[in-house]
Protein backbone atom coordinates (compact mmCIF):
# COMPACT_ATOMS: atom_id res chain seq x y z
CA UNK A 1 0.00 0.00 0.00
CA UNK A 2 1.57 3.24 -1.37
CA UNK A 3 1.05 5.73 2.25
CA UNK A 4 3.27 8.93 2.13
CA UNK A 5 4.99 10.57 5.10
CA UNK A 6 4.13 13.61 6.77
CA UNK A 7 7.56 14.06 8.51
CA UNK A 8 10.19 16.37 7.42
CA UNK A 9 13.26 15.31 6.84
CA UNK A 10 14.85 19.01 7.65
CA UNK A 11 13.48 17.88 11.34
CA UNK A 12 15.22 14.51 11.30
CA UNK A 13 17.52 14.56 14.44
CA UNK A 14 19.99 11.65 12.86
CA UNK A 15 20.77 11.38 8.76
CA UNK A 16 23.29 8.75 7.15
CA UNK A 17 24.37 7.41 4.32
CA UNK A 18 24.98 3.45 4.49
CA UNK A 19 27.29 2.49 1.05
CA UNK A 20 26.60 -0.85 -0.86
CA UNK A 21 28.17 -3.48 1.15
CA UNK A 22 28.43 -1.84 4.61
CA UNK A 23 26.13 -2.24 7.59
CA UNK A 24 24.43 -0.04 9.98
CA UNK A 25 23.52 -0.86 13.26
CA UNK A 26 21.61 1.49 15.87
CA UNK A 27 19.40 1.81 18.72
CA UNK A 28 16.18 2.96 18.05
CA UNK A 29 14.12 4.17 21.08
CA UNK A 30 9.90 3.44 21.64
CA UNK A 31 8.37 6.20 19.47
CA UNK A 32 11.30 7.21 16.96
CA UNK A 33 10.73 6.54 13.83
CA UNK A 34 13.39 4.94 11.05
CA UNK A 35 13.11 5.98 7.89
CA UNK A 36 15.46 3.94 5.08
CA UNK A 37 15.83 5.73 1.40
CA UNK A 38 16.41 3.55 -1.56
CA UNK A 39 18.41 6.86 -2.60
CA UNK A 40 19.21 5.62 -6.04
CA UNK A 41 16.35 2.89 -6.81
CA UNK A 42 16.59 -1.17 -7.31
CA UNK A 43 18.30 -1.45 -3.87
CA UNK A 44 17.89 -4.42 -1.03
CA UNK A 45 18.41 -3.02 2.80
CA UNK A 46 18.37 -6.63 4.25
CA UNK A 47 17.50 -5.77 7.74
CA UNK A 48 17.38 -7.64 11.52
CA UNK A 49 15.32 -6.51 14.61
CA UNK A 50 16.06 -6.65 18.12
CA UNK A 51 14.69 -5.95 21.46
CA UNK A 52 17.23 -3.71 22.98
CA UNK A 53 16.49 -5.26 26.83
CA UNK A 54 16.44 -8.80 25.48
CA UNK A 55 18.02 -9.55 22.08
CA UNK A 56 17.05 -13.16 21.90
CA UNK A 57 13.64 -11.34 21.66
CA UNK A 58 13.52 -10.49 17.47
CA UNK A 59 12.16 -10.02 14.45
CA UNK A 60 10.06 -12.95 13.53
CA UNK A 61 8.93 -13.09 9.67
CA UNK A 62 6.53 -16.35 10.78
CA UNK A 63 4.41 -14.42 13.05
CA UNK A 64 4.31 -11.49 11.62
CA UNK A 65 2.92 -12.69 8.02
CA UNK A 66 0.45 -15.19 10.33
CA UNK A 67 -1.11 -12.52 12.02
CA UNK A 68 -1.30 -10.13 9.17
CA UNK A 69 -2.48 -12.85 6.84
CA UNK A 70 -0.45 -11.33 3.66
CA UNK A 71 2.84 -12.52 2.61
CA UNK A 72 4.41 -9.06 1.95
CA UNK A 73 5.14 -6.28 4.71
CA UNK A 74 3.77 -3.00 3.34
CA UNK A 75 2.17 0.50 5.74
CA UNK A 76 0.04 -0.84 8.33
CA UNK A 77 2.07 -4.06 9.18
CA UNK A 78 3.03 -4.50 12.75
CA UNK A 79 6.46 -6.08 12.78
CA UNK A 80 6.30 -9.01 15.59
CA UNK A 81 8.94 -10.78 17.83
CA UNK A 82 9.28 -14.03 18.15
CA UNK A 83 7.14 -13.79 21.63
CA UNK A 84 4.18 -12.17 19.38
CA UNK A 85 4.97 -8.38 20.98
CA UNK A 86 4.70 -5.96 18.12
CA UNK A 87 8.18 -4.33 17.50
CA UNK A 88 7.58 -1.98 15.14
CA UNK A 89 4.52 -0.24 13.00
CA UNK A 90 5.87 0.56 9.28
CA UNK A 91 4.03 3.73 9.07
CA UNK A 92 4.60 4.71 5.23
CA UNK A 93 5.49 3.10 2.15
CA UNK A 94 6.10 4.91 -1.02
CA UNK A 95 7.56 1.62 -2.34
CA UNK A 96 4.51 -0.25 -1.95
CA UNK A 97 5.45 -3.86 -0.31
CA UNK A 98 8.41 -5.97 0.75
CA UNK A 99 9.98 -9.19 1.06
CA UNK A 100 10.64 -11.15 3.85
CA UNK A 101 10.71 -14.63 2.82
CA UNK A 102 13.73 -14.54 0.29
CA UNK A 103 16.30 -14.30 3.51
CA UNK A 104 19.51 -12.45 2.82
CA UNK A 105 22.52 -13.40 0.68
CA UNK A 106 25.29 -15.50 2.31
CA UNK A 107 28.52 -17.12 0.54
CA UNK A 108 27.07 -20.38 0.85
CA UNK A 109 23.66 -19.77 -0.48
CA UNK A 110 25.81 -17.92 -3.57
CA UNK A 111 27.47 -21.25 -4.20
CA UNK A 112 24.42 -23.04 -4.45
CA UNK A 113 22.37 -20.47 -6.32
CA UNK A 114 25.23 -19.15 -8.65
CA UNK A 115 28.38 -21.13 -8.80
CA UNK A 116 31.30 -22.55 -6.48
CA UNK A 117 33.62 -19.55 -7.27
CA UNK A 118 31.29 -17.10 -5.94
CA UNK A 119 32.00 -18.11 -2.30
CA UNK A 120 34.15 -15.73 -1.98
CA UNK A 121 32.00 -13.05 -2.90
CA UNK A 122 31.47 -10.38 0.31
CA UNK A 123 27.34 -11.14 0.91
CA UNK A 124 24.80 -9.63 3.56
CA UNK A 125 25.32 -12.72 6.16
CA UNK A 126 29.42 -11.41 6.17
CA UNK A 127 28.10 -7.79 7.05
CA UNK A 128 25.95 -8.78 9.84
CA UNK A 129 28.94 -11.04 11.48
CA UNK A 130 31.17 -8.22 11.04
CA UNK A 131 28.42 -6.05 12.68
CA UNK A 132 27.91 -8.32 15.70
CA UNK A 133 31.91 -8.59 15.61
CA UNK A 134 32.07 -4.89 15.94
CA UNK A 135 29.65 -4.07 18.19
CA UNK A 136 29.39 -6.11 20.93
CA UNK A 137 27.80 -3.65 23.26
CA UNK A 138 24.77 -4.94 21.80
CA UNK A 139 24.46 -8.20 23.20
CA UNK A 140 23.85 -9.60 19.95
CA UNK A 141 26.06 -12.66 18.54
CA UNK A 142 26.60 -14.04 15.47
CA UNK A 143 23.84 -16.83 17.01
CA UNK A 144 20.94 -14.47 16.94
CA UNK A 145 21.48 -13.72 13.21
CA UNK A 146 17.95 -15.25 12.16
CA UNK A 147 15.18 -14.22 9.61
CA UNK A 148 15.10 -11.04 7.94
CA UNK A 149 13.32 -7.99 6.14
CA UNK A 150 14.74 -7.18 3.07
CA UNK A 151 13.28 -3.96 2.01
CA UNK A 152 12.74 -2.58 -1.47
CA UNK A 153 13.37 -6.40 -2.44
CA UNK A 154 10.76 -7.60 -5.00
CA UNK A 155 10.52 -11.74 -4.11
CA UNK A 156 7.30 -12.78 -5.73
CA UNK A 157 5.63 -15.63 -4.99
CA UNK A 158 4.10 -17.45 -7.70
CA UNK A 159 0.68 -18.90 -8.59
CA UNK A 160 2.40 -22.55 -8.07
CA UNK A 161 3.93 -21.38 -4.38
CA UNK A 162 7.86 -20.68 -5.57
CA UNK A 163 9.82 -17.83 -4.78
CA UNK A 164 11.13 -15.91 -7.54
CA UNK A 165 13.75 -12.59 -7.39
CA UNK A 166 12.62 -10.28 -9.82
CA UNK A 167 13.68 -7.11 -11.21
CA UNK A 168 12.85 -4.33 -8.50
CA UNK A 169 9.42 -2.30 -8.15
CA UNK A 170 11.08 0.85 -6.40
CA UNK A 171 12.93 3.68 -7.95
CA UNK A 172 15.37 6.40 -6.66
CA UNK A 173 13.80 7.88 -3.73
CA UNK A 174 11.66 5.89 -2.80
CA UNK A 175 11.02 5.02 1.24
CA UNK A 176 9.80 3.08 3.76
CA UNK A 177 9.36 4.17 7.60
CA UNK A 178 8.23 2.89 10.49
CA UNK A 179 7.92 3.81 14.24
CA UNK A 180 9.54 1.75 17.64
CA UNK A 181 6.84 0.11 19.49
CA UNK A 182 9.71 -0.89 22.32
CA UNK A 183 13.22 -0.13 22.28
CA UNK A 184 15.00 -2.10 19.26
CA UNK A 185 18.29 -2.58 17.64
CA UNK A 186 18.04 -2.31 14.03
CA UNK A 187 20.75 -3.93 11.98
CA UNK A 188 20.65 -3.18 8.42
CA UNK A 189 22.97 -4.77 5.52
CA UNK A 190 22.84 -2.54 2.40
CA UNK A 191 23.12 -5.26 0.14
CA UNK A 192 26.37 -6.10 -1.89
CA UNK A 193 25.30 -9.14 -4.29
CA UNK A 194 26.14 -8.96 -7.64
CA UNK A 195 24.16 -11.97 -9.29
CA UNK A 196 20.61 -11.56 -8.99
CA UNK A 197 18.40 -8.52 -9.78
CA UNK A 198 17.41 -7.73 -6.47
CA UNK A 199 19.71 -4.40 -6.85
CA UNK A 200 19.86 -4.63 -10.18
CA UNK A 201 23.41 -5.78 -10.49
CA UNK A 202 24.77 -2.71 -9.22
CA UNK A 203 24.64 -2.14 -5.30
CA UNK A 204 24.40 1.94 -4.53
CA UNK A 205 23.94 3.10 -1.02
CA UNK A 206 20.55 3.80 1.23
CA UNK A 207 19.95 6.72 3.47
CA UNK A 208 18.72 6.02 6.93
CA UNK A 209 16.65 9.29 8.55
CA UNK A 210 15.66 9.51 12.70
CA UNK A 211 13.03 11.60 13.86
CA UNK A 212 12.89 11.05 18.02
ZN1 LIG B 1 22.42 -9.50 0.28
Amino acid sequence: MIKESNLNPGQASYREEVLAGDYWMHELKAGETLRIVDSHGNQAADTLFYSAADPSERYSAIDTLREQGNVYLTAGTTLLSNLGNPMLEITADTCGRHDTLGGACATESNTVRYSLEKKTMHACRDSWMLAVAENEHFGVSKRDITHNINFFMNVPVTEDGHLTFADGISEAGKYVEMTAKMDVIVLISNCPQLNNPCNAYNPTPVEVVIWS
